[in-house]
C-alpha cells in the first residue's frame, strides 16, 4: 500500500474539518477525492503533505511519515495556484526544480519535453503574468511533476482548462500513472474521476460517505438507469413499480430503477405503443451516486 491514512481528524477550533478518516490509497494508481465544497479534501491533502498537522491519527507512505526528506518524491498542484508572476517560465521552473534537488540541465531537458508536449514551447522565456490562467495552470502542473515524483497530489487539476487542454493534461496524468506514480486527485467533475480513477472516495463533512473501487461502488449502489427515446409520451412509466426517479429529456426520459429486472417490465410497457428510437440500460453514473449520497445527508 502506498499511502495510508489512519483515523485522521483535523479540527480548526471547534470545527471538525476531517473526521476520523481512514483510507488506503494503492500504489501506482489514481485515487479520486470527491466531495462538496468544504468537505475536507484540501485539508486532507495538506495533512498528507505535512503542511498541516493532524489533530489525531496517522498518515504514512510506504510505512513512514512524509517529511521534508521525501519532498523530492512528492509533487503537489495546490488548488490556489501560486507561481511568481514576474519570473519567466524558465526561471520559475529552474528555481522550483533546484529546490527538489534537480540539476539545471535536467530541469531544462524536462521543461522542453513538457512545453513541447503541452504545445507551448514559445512560453519558455515568457513571464508567468503574461500567460492566460489556463496556460499558467499547465506551467504549474509541470512544476508539480518536473522532478518525476512517486506521489503526485492534484487539487482540481482540470479546472479552468479548455477541453483540448483537459485532454492534454489527462493524457499526461495517465502516462505518469502508467510509469508508476501514485496519483491522488480532487475534482468536482464526476466524469473525470469516473474516467481516470480505479478507487475513490466521496467526502462529506470530513467523512467518506462512499469509499472503494469504482466498480464495487457502482455495483453496490444497485440502481441503474434506463434511457428511452421515443415518439410518444413516456410519463406514464414513472408509476411503474421499481422506478425511483425520473427525468424528462429533450428526446425522451431517463428512469432510475432499483433493480435490473425492472427494465424488462418497462420494455414490455412500451412495446407496441409507438416508435422507440433508443432503449438503453446503463450503470448509474458517479454523478447519480454523488447526488444520492451527499444530497441525502444534506437533509439529515
Ligand atoms: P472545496 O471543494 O471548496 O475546495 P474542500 O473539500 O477542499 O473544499 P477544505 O478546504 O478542506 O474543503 O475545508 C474543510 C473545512 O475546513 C471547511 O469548512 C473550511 O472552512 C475549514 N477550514 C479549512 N482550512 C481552515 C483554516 N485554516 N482555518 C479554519 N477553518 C478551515
Amino acid at each position: 500500500m502506498a499511502l495510508q491514512i489512519q483515523g485522521v481528524t483535523k479540527k480548526f477550533g471547534n470545527h471538525v474539518a476531517v473526521d476520523d478518516l481512514s483510507l488506503e490509497i494503492p500504489e501506482s494508481e489514481m485515487f479520486g477525492f470527491l466531495g462538496a465544497n468544504g468537505a475536507g479534501k484540501t485539508t486532507t491533502f495538506r495533512m498528507i503533505l505535512g503542511l498541516l498537522e493532524a489533530t489525531n491519527g496517522k498518515i504514512s507512505w510506504a510505512g513512514k511519515p512524509i517529511t521534508y526528506k521525501e519532498s523530492h518524491l512528492v509533487g503537489y498542484l495546490p488548488e490556489e495556484r501560486g507561481l511568481y508572476p514576474k519570473l519567466t517560465v524558465k526561471e520559475q521552473l529552474i528555481y522550483l526544480g533546484r529546490l527538489r534537488g534537480m540539476e539545471k540541465s535536467e530541469i531544462l531537458k524536462q521543461l522542453d519535453y513538457w512545453l513541447e508536449r503541452f504545445k507551448v514551447p514559445e512560453y519558455l522565456n515568457k513571464k508567468v503574468e503574461e500567460l492566460s490562467k489556463g496556460n499558467q495552470q499547465k506551467i504549474q502542473f509541470i512544476a508539480s511533476t518536473i522532478h518525476r515524483p512517486k506521489l503526485l497530489i492534484l487539487d482540481e487539476p482540470f479546472s479552468g482548462l479548455d477541453p483540448l487542454n483537459v485532454e492534454l493534461l489527462k493524457e499526461a496524468v495517465l502516462d505518469l500513472k502508467n510509469q508508476g506514480t501514485s496519483i491522488v486527485f480532487a475534482s468536482h467533475r464526476m466524469e473525470h474521476v469516473e474516467e481516470l480513477c480505479e478507487h475513490l472516495c466521496i467526502m462529506h463533512h470530513g467523512k467518506p460517505v462512499v469509499h472503494g473501487s469504482l466498480r464495487d461502488i457502482k455495483r453496490s449502489f444497485g440502481r441503474k438507469n434506463v434511457i428511452i427515446h421515443a415518439d410518444f409520451d413516456l410519463d406514464y412509466l414513472t408509476s411503474t413499480r421499481g422506478v425511483t426517479k425520473a427525468k424528462n429529456t429533450a428526446e425522451g426520459i431517463i428512469l432510475q430503477i432499483d433493480d435490473e429486472a425492472v427494465s424488462q417490465e418497462i420494455l414490455k410497457q412500451i412495446t407496441g405503443k409507438g416508435n422507440v428510437r433508443k432503449f438503453i440500460l446503463e450503470e448509474p453514473s458517479l454523478n447519480d451516486i454523488f447526488i444520492e449520497k451527499v444530497g441525502a445527508s444534506y437533509h439529515e
